[in-house]
C-alpha cells in the first residue's frame, strides 16, 4: 500500500495540477497538505518591509479555503499547518508514513532553500520529494534549447517557440482523490489577525474588488472571455489605469497558481474558435509568454537577478539609501502628483497597473535615485499578485541592468496623464477621495 503528500505551494488549484495527478497515479491513499510558511509571512526582508503585506495575504488565505472547501465537495480535505515545510510537513509525513511528497519544484533562491531543508529531513525517514511542473506554459523539456541557452532577446525566444513549441493541454480534474487522512487533524485556518493585520479595508473605487482562490479565479476568466467579452478590445485597453476591466486582473490567480497558465491560454484558443483570432487575442497571449520568458531568464540567471549590478557586473548601479526620500515615495507623498496616486493605490488595494509599475519604478530609480533593489522588496511587500520572476526581472529592466532596457524615454508621467487619463480620473481617485462621487460616479461600474 503505497502512500503519498501532495504539497500544495503556488499551485492553489484542482485542475491541471500536476502534483495531483503524479500523485493520484503512484499512490493508493494520498493526504493533501498546505503549509502558511514563516519565511513569508512572518519574515521582513533586507531594507525592513513586511515581506507579504495584508492584501496578498488575504488572498492567500482566501485561496486556500477555497481549494480546502473544493476538496471537501470531492470527499477529501486539506491538511493546513503554520510554520515552516521543514517542520510541519516532515511532522506530518513522519506520522502518514508516506513514500513520497508531490509538489511544484520552485527555481527561486528562498524557495530552493525551503524544499532543500525539506527534503534532507524527509531523507532521514526514508521518504522524498518527487518533483512536478506547473507553473509555465511550456515544459522545459518541449523547448528547442536548455535552460542555460534561453535567448537573451524576447524577439529571438518568441521566434524560437511562438509557432513552434504546443502548449500542452491542461490536465484534467480528477474524480477520485484517494483521500484517506489516517486520523491527522486538519488544522484551523489562519485569519490575518494571526499576522498582526486588521481586516482588510474594502474601498468601493478599488480596481481590484476580487477575492482570492480558483473559484473566483474561473469566474473572472469567464466573465473576461464571455460574459462581457472584454477580449475583444483587450489590445487597446490593457493599459489603462482606472477600474476593473481595462486588463485581465488575473495576475494573482496566475501567482498562487489558482488559474494554471495552460489551462488560460487553451481557454483564449477556444475563444478563437468562435470569435477568429485578432490583435487582442493574440496580444493576450503575447504577454502570458512573457511571464514565462521572465521566469526562464530567472532560472538562467538564478540568484543575479536580486544582485546590485543584476547581469551587469561591468556598470554601476544606484546604491544610494536615502530614508526620507524612500518613505515619501512607499507613502505617495513625493510631491509628484502621478506618483503620490500610484503608490496610495497600491498601499490601499495591492494592485496597480502595468503603466502604474512601470512610471513608479522608474521615478524612484532616475528621479530619486535610489538603489532599486530597496523599490522592488516595496513591490515585494506590497503587491497583491508578487511573483519573484515577474516583479525582480521587471525591475531589472527598468533599473538597465537586466538583459534588455525598459526604455526610459517611454516612462514619462506627462504622456501617462496625457493618454491614458485625460479626464483625471485616476489622480482624483486617489489623491482627492473625498471628491470621486462628486466628479466621477463612473468609477465603481469599472471602466
Ligand atoms: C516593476 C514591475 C513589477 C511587476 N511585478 C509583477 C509581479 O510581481 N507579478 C506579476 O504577475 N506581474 C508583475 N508585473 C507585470 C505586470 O505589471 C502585471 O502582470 C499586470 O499588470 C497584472 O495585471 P493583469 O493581470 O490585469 O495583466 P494583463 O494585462 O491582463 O496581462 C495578462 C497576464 O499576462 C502576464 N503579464 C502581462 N504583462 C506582464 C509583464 N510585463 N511581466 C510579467 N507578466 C506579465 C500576467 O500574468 C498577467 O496576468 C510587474 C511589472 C513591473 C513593471
Amino acid at each position: 500500500m503505497n502512500r503519498a503528500i501532495v504539497w500544495f505551494r503556488q499551485d492553489l488549484r484542482l485542475h491541471d495540477n500536476e502534483a495531483i495527478t503524479e500523485a493520484l497515479k503512484f499512490a493508493d491513499e494520498v493526504l493533501y497538505v498546505y503549509i502558511f510558511e514563516d519565511t513569508f509571512l512572518k519574515s521582513k526582508s533586507r531594507f525592513g518591509f513586511q515581506r507579504t503585506e495584508k492584501h496578498r495575504l488575504k488572498f492567500i488565505i482566501e485561496s486556500v479555503a477555497d481549494l480546502r472547501e473544493n476538496l471537501r465537495a470531492s470527499n477529501a480535505d486539506l491538511i493546513v499547518r503554520c510554520g515552516n515545510a521543514e517542520d510541519e510537513l516532515f511532522k506530518i509525513a513522519a506520522r502518514y508514513k508516506s513514500a513520497k511528497i508531490f509538489c511544484n519544484r520552485e527555481s527561486t533562491h528562498d524557495e530552493i532553500l525551503i524544499q532543500d531543508k525539506l527534503e534532507k529531513r524527509l531523507w532521514t525517514i526514508g521518504q522524498e520529494i518527487h518533483y512536478v511542473r506547473g507553473k509555465m506554459l511550456y515544459y522545459t523539456q518541449d523547448l528547442p534549447f536548455p535552460i542555460s541557452h534561453t535567448p537573451d532577446s524576447f524577439k529571438a525566444y518568441r521566434k524560437e517557440v511562438e509557432k513552434i513549441v504546443p502548449v500542452r493541454k491542461p490536465l484534467e480534474t480528477p474524480l477520485d482523490f484517494k483521500y484517506q487522512s489516517d486520523h491527522i487533524d486538519a488544522g484551523r485556518m489562519p485569519e490575518l489577525s494571526d499576522y498582526g493585520h486588521d481586516a482588510a479595508l474594502k474601498l468601493p473605487y478599488s480596481a481590484y474588488p476580487f477575492k482570492g482562490g480558483e473559484t473566483e479565479g474561473r469566474k473572472r476568466m469567464e466573465y473576461f472571455l464571455r460574459q462581457s467579452n472584454l477580449m475583444a478590445t483587450y489590445s487597446e485597453s490593457r493599459l489603462g489605469l482606472s477600474g476593473s476591466d481595462y486588463s485581465t486582473k488575473l495576475s494573482a490567480y496566475l501567482a498562487q497558481g489558482c488559474i494554471s497558465p495552460k489551462y488560460f491560454y487553451h481557454q483564449i484558443t477556444d475563444y478563437e474558435t468562435i470569435h477568429g483570432e485578432s490583435k487582442s487575442t493574440y496580444e493576450l497571449k503575447l504577454d502570458l509568454l512573457w511571464r514565462d520568458y521572465l521566469r526562464l531568464i530567472a532560472k538562467k540567471y538564478k540568484t543575479m537577478i536580486f544582485y546590485k549590478n543584476c547581469l551587469k557586473s561591468a556598470e554601476k548601479s544606484i546604491t544610494n539609501y536615502d530614508t526620507t526620500a524612500i518613505i515619501n515615495w512607499t507613502n505617495g507623498n513625493t510631491g509628484e502628483s502621478y506618483i503620490d496616486a500610484i503608490m496610495k493605490e497600491l498601499n490601499a488595494t495591492g494592485f496597480i497597473s502595468y503603466k502604474c509599475r512601470q512610471l513608479a519604478a522608474a521615478f524612484f530609480i532616475y528621479e530619486l535615485k535610489q538603489n532599486w533593489q530597496t523599490g522592488a522588496e516595496y513591490f515585494e511587500s506590497r503587491l497583491i499578485d508578487y511573483d519573484v520572476c515577474s516583479n525582480w526581472v521587471n525591475w531589472n529592466y527598468i533599473a538597465g541592468l537586466g538583459i534588455q532596457r525598459i526604455e526610459s524615454k517611454g516612462l514619462n508621467v506627462g504622456q501617462l496623464a496625457q493618454k491614458y487619463d485625460p479626464d483625471s480620473r485616476y489622480l482624483d481617485c486617489w489623491n482627492h477621495p473625498g471628491s470621486l462621487k462628486k466628479f466621477h460616479p463612473g468609477m465603481l461600474e469599472g471602466k
